[in-house]
C-alpha cells in the first residue's frame, strides 16, 4: 500500500487487505464498526455474469458507497460542532450541498436524509439544478437551507420565489447587482418577501488553479461600491430587512488554514458593516474550498493536496468568524458553508479493467542481419553508428546519447527520401531502443489498454491536469514488475493518463495474468465523486459508466448491492445528439432487403441484422434491491 500512497489520500476509508486486494471501511476507520469490503468482490458480483449472482453490467463501473457519504457529512458537521462548542461560538453550523459537484438523484436525496438531524440543505447554481433542490428538500428539514447562486433571469427568481411559499427555507443570492431589480419587481409582483443573500467579491486572492474566481478581478460577485449601492435600494423601497445573508467563494480547493481565515475575515468583516447599515443580518455562508488531500502529501502549496484536517478547517473558520464578530460587539452568525468536493469525492470509486499492455519488444533485426542495415546507411550515418558502437562498448553513456539521436535523425532523413527500407529502419529502432536499455536511459515504460473514456469519466484530467490517485484493486501482495502508463478506447490521442500522484509519469503495474488481450487487471481511480460525473463528456459518443450502489451488510461478503444501473447503451447516446435508432434500425433493414447476391439472396438477412444491432441499440433496465435480492425494473 506504500507504493500507491493509499494510507496517504484513503483517509480512513481504503485499506488493503492481506489477501492483496483495495477494502472500503464504509463507516470510517475512526467509528467501532471496523467492517472492510473487499472492492474486488463487489466488482466481480457487478460485472462478472459467470460470479454467483453476477449481474453482467459492462465496465467500466461506479461503486458508491452511501455510508461513506453518512460518514463524511457527520464529520463535517461533528467538526464544526466542536469547534463550536470548544471555542464557546453563539451560533451554530449549518451547511449546504452544491449539487453542481455530483447531481445524481440518489446522492441528493442521500445527503437530505442523513443530514436532516442537522439541518443540512442544499444549493443550487441553474434552474434545473433549483428545480432538483426544490423537490428533494420536500423531505428535509424545514430549516435546511435552499441557497439560490448562479445567474439569474426571471424564470429563476421566479422559481425560488415559489420555492420561499413552499415553506422552502430559501435563500435568493445576488451575484450581479442588476438581479436585485429583477428580484423586487417579482417579489412585488408574487406578493412573496424574499430573503436576499449577497455574494462579496473579496480582495482576498487564492492563488492555485481554483483561485481564478477569487480577487478583485474574480467573475462573481458584487464590489464594495456594488454592495453600497445594493443596500441604498434595498432601503429605497424598505426590504433593507430582507438582506440576512453574506456569501464569498474563493475557489475550490483552498490549499492552506492561513489563507482560509484571510478569507473569512476580510468577509466576516463586510458582514459586521452590513450589519452596522441596518440590513437583519443572521448568516455568513463561506462557500466551498474545503479541500481534497488526493496525494496524500499533506502540502499547503499544490492543488491537489491541503495542509488540514475537517477539524483544522472547522477551528479556522469559527475561531475568525468569532473574533471578528467580537471586536465589532456583532451577534454571531449562524455559519454555512457549500462543501461540496469535500462531501462527495471518497464515495464513489470508478473500476476499469486493463485489456492489453503494449509487450516490451526485445529489438530484433531482420533476417538480412546488421552489416545490411550498415550497408545502406549514408556516410553520416554509418560513422555516426561506429561511433555508437565504439562508446556503447566503452559505457560512456554521455557520447551514446548524444549520437543515439543523431544517428536515428539521419536514418529517419534517409527513409523519407526513399533510401532506406522499412526492415531496415526497424533496425534502426531497435538498435537504439537495446542501447537505450543498455545505458539506462529507456525504462520500457508500457502502456496498458483500459476500457475507459477519460473526458467521460475523469475530465478534470484532460480538462485541467488534475491527479487522482490510481491503484490496481488487487494483487497489491505481489511486486509490480513493470511500469506503464493507460491509454483509453476513444481515439483521441488526449485520451491517456500518463500522469499520476507524486508527480509520477508512470505507475508500477503488474503483467496481465493471461497474457495480452486477456483482461482481468482491474484498477480504480479513487476520489473523482465530485464533479466527474457532472462534467463528463460523450466525446466519441461512450456513454457513462455502469454505477452500483453498495451498502454494509451482515451477509457472507459483508455487502449487498442495493441498486445497479448499466451504463447506456447505443441508443441511448446516439439520441443525445439527436439520432433516432429506430429510424437509423430501418434504414439500415430497408439497405439489407435491398442488396442481394447473383442468387438474389439477400446479403444480410433481417434476423442477423436484428439481432446484431437489438442488443447495441435497447434500452437497458435497471435494477434494484427487492426482499429477493436484485430485479430488472
Ligand atoms: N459554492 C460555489 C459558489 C462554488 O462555485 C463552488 C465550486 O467551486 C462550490 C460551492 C463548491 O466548492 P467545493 O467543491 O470546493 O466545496
Amino acid at each position: 500500500s506504500s507504493l500507491y500512497k493509499v494510507d496517504g489520500w484513503g483517509g480512513s476509508y481504503f485499506a488493503v487487505n492481506s489477501s492483496g486486494n483495495i477494502t472500503v471501511l464504509p463507516h470510517g476507520s475512526e467509528t467501532l464498526s471496523h467492517q472492510e469490503i473487499d472492492l474486488l468482490k463487489i466488482v466481480k458480483k457487478a460485472s462478472d455474469p459467470r460470479s454467483c449472482g453476477g449481474l453482467g453490467l459492462p465496465l467500466p463501473l461506479i461503486v458508491r458507497f452511501p455510508d461513506v457519504l453518512k460518514n463524511r457529512l457527520e464529520s463535517l458537521q461533528f467538526a464544526f460542532d466542536h469547534a463550536i462548542q470548544s471555542q464557546g461560538y453563539e451560533s451554530h453550523y449549518q451547511g449546504v450541498y452544491p449539487v453542481k459537484c455530483n447531481q445524481d438523484r440518489f446522492i441528493v436525496e442521500d445527503i437530505v436524509s442523513f443530514g436532516l438531524p442537522f439541518r443540512f440543505g442544499l444549493e443550487a447554481g441553474s434552474k434545473p439544478e433549483l428545480l432538483l433542490a426544490m423537490n428533494s428538500l420536500c423531505k428535509g428539514s424545514p430549516e435546511a437551507f435552499l441557497v439560490c447562486n448562479g445567474f439569474k433571469d426571471s424564470e429563476y427568481i421566479s422559481l425560488a420565489l415559489i420555492a420561499r411559499k413552499l415553506a422552502l427555507n430559501t435563500v435568493i443570492v445576488l451575484e450581479q447587482e442588476q438581479e436585485l431589480d429583477l428580484v423586487i419587481e417579482i417579489s412585488n409582483k408574487l406578493c412573496i418577501r424574499p430573503v436576499i443573500g449577497l455574494r462579496a467579491k473579496l480582495r482576498t486572492k487564492h492563488g492555485g488553479h481554483f483561485g481564478s474566481t477569487s480577487g478583485e478581478k474574480g467573475k462573481f460577485g458584487l464590489t464594495t461600491a456594488q454592495i453600497l449601492n445594493v443596500l441604498k435600494k434595498l432601503e429605497h423601497v424598505g426590504m433593507l430587512d430582507c438582506l440576512q445573508l453574506l456569501h464569498f467563494h474563493i475557489g475550490s480547493q483552498i490549499p492552506s488554514t492561513t489563507l482560509l481565515a484571510d478569507g473569512v475575515g476580510e468577509a466576516a468583516q463586510i458582514y459586521c458593516e452590513l450589519v452596522r447599515l441596518g440590513a437583519r443580518m443572521g448568516v455568513i455562508d463561506i462557500g466551498g474550498g474545503l479541500g481534497i488531500d488526493y496525494d496524500g502529501s499533506k502540502s499547503t502549496d499544490s492543488d491537489v493536496s491541503v495542509g488540514y484536517s475537517l477539524e483544522e478547517y472547522a477551528n479556522a473558520v469559527i475561531h475568525t468568524v468569532q473574533y471578528v464578530c467580537d471586536r465589532r460587539s456583532v451577534k454571531h452568525p449562524v455559519v454555512c458553508s457549500e462543501s461540496g468536493r469535500a462531501i462527495v469525492s471518497h464515495h464513489s470509486v470508478l473500476i476499469f479493467e486493463a485489456m492489453a499492455a503494449s509487450a516490451y519488444c526485445a529489438p530484433t533485426f531482420s533476417t538480412l542481419g546488421l552489416q545490411y542495415l550498415v550497408e545502406g546507411l549514408s556516410e553520416e550515418a554509418r560513422a555516426d553508428y561506429h561511433n555508437l558502437s565504439a562508446a556503447t562498448i566503452r559505457g560512456d553513456n554521455e557520447t551514446c546519447l548524444l549520437y543515439t539521436d543523431q544517428f536515428k535523425q539521419r536514418c529517419v532523413e534517409q527513409f523519407k527520401q526513399g533510401t532506406l527500407g522499412m526492415e531496415q529502419l526497424a533496425a534502426v529502432d531497435g538498435l537504439c531502443d537495446l542501447i537505450g536499455k543498455t545505458i539506462g536511459t529507456n525504462d520500457a515504460v508500457r502502456t496498458y489498454d483500459v476500457n475507459l473514456s477519460v473526458f467521460t469519466s475523469i475530465p478534470d484530467f484532460w480538462g485541467i491536469g488534475q491527479v487522482f490517485p490510481v491503484v490496481p484493486i488487487h494483487r497489491l501482495d505481489e511486486k509490480p514488475t513493470v511500469r506503464g502508463v493507460f491509454s483509453d478506447l476513444t481515439c483521441d490521442s488526449d485520451g491517456k493518463i500518463d500522469k499520476f500522484i507524486g508527480g509520477e509519469s508512470s505507475l508500477p503495474l503488474h503483467e496481465l495474468e493471461g497474457g495480452h488481450g486477456s483482461g482481468g487487471y482491474y484498477l480504480g481511480m479513487f476520489l473523482g465523486g465530485a464533479y466527474q460525473e457532472a462534467l463528463g463528456g460523450v466525446h466519441n459518443l461512450f456513454g457513462g459508466p455502469s454505477v452500483v450502489r453498495v451498502l454494509q451488510s451482515d451477509g457472507p461478503h459483508g455487502f449487498a448491492i442495493t441498486r445497479a444501473v448499466p451504463g447506456p447503451s447505443c441508443g441511448d447516446v446516439l439520441r443525445v445528439v439527436q439520432h433516432e435508432p429506430e429510424l437509423m434500425f430501418e434504414t439500415l433493414k430497408h439497405r439489407a432487403e435491398e442488396l442481394t447476391d447473383d442468387d438474389g439472396n439477400s446479403v444480410v438477412t433481417a434476423s442477423v441484422l436484428e439481432t446484431c444491432l437489438a442488443s447495441s441499440f435497447s434500452k437497458m433496465p435497471y435494477l434494484v434491491a427487492s426482499s429477493c435480492g436484485l430485479n430488472a425494473m
